[in-house]
C-alpha cells in the first residue's frame, strides 16, 4: 500500500518506519526541509535507540522516502497519515493550527479518494472539523474518509511500541476504510479496536491523563512518607502488587514532563469546560506536577542553607531518559530555579542538549564524574540507566560534600550511606 505521513517528527517518523517495516511503501513529507533533507541523508534529527539503523535499512530498502513536491505526495499515496505537532495554546486548548493548515493542504489537492487518518492527538470532535476544513477547500467533488488512529508509543522506547503495541485503537464510520487500515497494521499482533472517531480520540487523553494522575497520586503519597519516615518505594510495591493497580508509573519523582502529558492534561480539562462538565481532579493532578520540582529545590536548600555560590551537579535534561527530549523537563525547571537562587551549575547529560537560552552553562555529554568534581551537591534530574554505575565511591572523595538528591529514586540509600553520602529521594530516605 502507498502511505504518505505529514509531519516527520517522532510520532510521524516512527509510523513511517514501522509501514515500511510491515511492507509498504511509505513517503514523509514535511514543512521542515532540514529535518527531511537530514533524514535522506540517514540522519534523524532525534535521538531514540534502533529508529537510526532502521531508516538505513529502508534508505537502502526503498520502502521510505522524502518527497519535496508536497502537491505529488497527496496525488500518489492513497493512506494519508497526519502526524503534525498539536502543541498547547496559552489557555491549555489543543492548537489546531498544524492540523488544519495540514487538512486544508489535502483539501485543497485533493482529485481523487482518499483515507486520511488523524495520528495527531486532538480533542474529541477534531475529526468533523478536519472534514469540514478539506470540504471547505476542495476544488472537486471528490469523496473522502477521515479516521482517527491515535498513537500511544513512549520517547525511549518508540520503536518497540510501534512494533508491539498494546491496542491500535481506530475511530473511522466507513467499514471498507476500517478494512484498509487493519490490511495495513496486518503482521502487528494486538487486539484492533474500532469506534467512533471522537470515542478514539477521546480514548487517547484519558490514557495520557490517566497516566499523570498515577504519578501525581504516588508523588503526594511520596510527600506523606517524607513525613512519616517510610520509604514511597515499599508502598509503590505494596500497592502495585494489586492487578487491579498494576506497578507502571507509579514510581516517586519531580513529576512527569515531556510534549505529551502536561499538554494533554491540560487539553483534557479544556474539552471538558468547553462541554460543561468539571475535571477538577485533573486540575489538581497538573498543580501537583507543576509544584513537584520546587517541593525537590525546597529539600535541596533546606540541607545546604541555600544555594547562593554553591556549586550543584545536576545530571540529566530529559524529562526521561532513553531520548534527548528537554520539552517541558522538570530538570530545566530545576536548572531555572538554581539560577534564580544563585547556585553554580554543572550539567551532564549523555544526549539531550541545553536549550540556546541557557547555552552559557557547562552540560557535559561524556564524563559525568567529570561534572560533580567539588560539588556541593549533586541533583539527579533523569534516571539515565548509566548514573546507577557510577564509581560513587571514588566520586565521593572528588566532591567537596558528598551529598546526593535522588529526584527520581533511582539509588540504592542504603548503598549511598554506606559510602558516605548524605542522600535524599522523593519519599525515600
Ligand atoms: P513533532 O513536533 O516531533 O513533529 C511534528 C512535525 O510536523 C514537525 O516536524 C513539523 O515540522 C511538522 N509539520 C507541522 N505542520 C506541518 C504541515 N502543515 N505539513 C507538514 N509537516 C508539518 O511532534 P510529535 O512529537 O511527533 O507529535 C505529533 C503528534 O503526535 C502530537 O499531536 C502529539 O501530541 C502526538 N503524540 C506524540 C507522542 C510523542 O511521544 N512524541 C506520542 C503519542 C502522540
Amino acid at each position: 500500500m502507498n502511505v504518505l505521513i505529514i509531519g516527520a517528527g517522532y510520532v510521524g517518523t516512527t509510523t513511517g518506519l514501522l509501514f515500511a517495516e510491515l511492507g509498504h511503501s511509505v513517503t514523509l513529507i514535511d514543512v521542515d526541509g532540514k529535518k527531511i533533507n537530514d533524514m535522506q541523508n540517514g540522519k534523524l534529527f532525534f535521538y531514540e535507540p534502533g529508529l537510526d539503523t532502521l531508516l538505513t535499512k529502508h534508505l537502502c530498502t526503498g520502502k521510505i522516502s522524502f518527497e519535496i513536491d508536497h502537491q505529488r505526495a497527496i496525488k500518489d499515496n492513497h493512506v494519508i497519515f497526519i502526524c503534525v505537532g498539536t502543541p498547547q495554546n496559552q489557555d491549555g486548548s489543543a492548537n489546531l493550527n498544524f492540523l488544519r493548515e495540514a487538512s486544508e493542504f489535502i483539501g485543497s489537492n485533493l482529485i481523487e479518494y482518499k483515507i486520511i487518518v488523524i495520528k495527531s492527538t486532538v480533542p474529541a470532535g477534531t475529526s468533523k472539523q478536519v472534514k469540514q476544513w478539506i470540504e471547505k477547500t476542495k476544488k472537486d467533488p471528490v469523496p473522502f474518509d477521515v479516521l482517527s488512529n491515535p498513537e500511544f508509543l513512549r520517547e525511549g522506547s518508540a520503536l518497540k511500541d510501534a512494533l508491539y503495541p498494546d491496542r491500535i485503537i481506530v475511530g473511522s464510520e466507513n467499514e471498507q476504510a476500517t478494512s484498509t487500515l487493519q490490511e495495513l497494521y496486518m503482521g502487528i499482533d494486538s487486539p484492533f479496536i474500532v469506534t467512533t472517531p471522537s470515542a478514539a480520540e477521546l480514548i487517547k487523553y484519558t490514557a495520557n491523563s490517566f497516566l499523570a494522575t498515577k504519578i501525581s497520586f504516588i508523588n503526594e503519597i511520596a510527600k506523606l512518607c517524607d513525613k512519616l519516615d517510610i520509604n514511597v518505594q515499599d508502598v509503590a510495591k505494596g500497592v502495585g502488587l494489586d492487578s487491579r493497580i498494576g506497578p507502571l508509573f507509579l514510581e516517586a519523582g519531580i513529576g512527569y514532563g515531556g510534549s505529551c502529558f502536561p499538554k494533554d492534561v491540560l487539553a483534557l480539562i479544556d474539552t471538558a469546560k468547553k462541554n460543561g462538565t468539571d475535571l477538577s481532579i485533573l486540575e489538581k493532578v497538573h498543580d501537583i506536577n507543576e509544584n513537584q520540582p520546587d517541593y525537590f529545590i525546597k529539600k535541596v536548600k533546606k540541607r545546604l542553607n541555600g544555594l547562593s555560590a554553591k556549586k550543584i551537579a545536576v545530571l540529566g535534561l530529559s524529562f526521561k531518559s532513553q531520548t534527548d527530549d528537554i520539552r517541558q523537563s522538570p530538570s530545566l525547571k530545576i536548572i531555572l530555579s538554581l539560577i534564580n537562587e544563585g547556585a553554580i551549575i554543572e550539567i551532564h547529560d549523555p544526549v539531550a542538549k541545553l536549550p540556546y537560552n541557557l547555552a552559557d552553562i557547562v552540560c557535559q555529554q561524556d564524563s559525568v564524574e567529570e561534572t560533580m568534581i567539588q560539588a556541593d551537591a549533586v541533583l539527579i534530574c533523569t534516571d539515565w540507566p548509566h548514573y546507577r554505575t557510577i564509581d560513587w565511591a571514588v566520586i565521593k572523595n572528588k566532591m567537596k560534600s558528598p551529598v546526593i538528591f535522588d529526584g527520581r529514586n533511582m539509588l540504592n540509600a542504603g548503598e549511598m550511606r554506606s559510602i558516605g553520602y548524605i542522600y535524599e529521594g522523593i519519599g525515600y530516605k
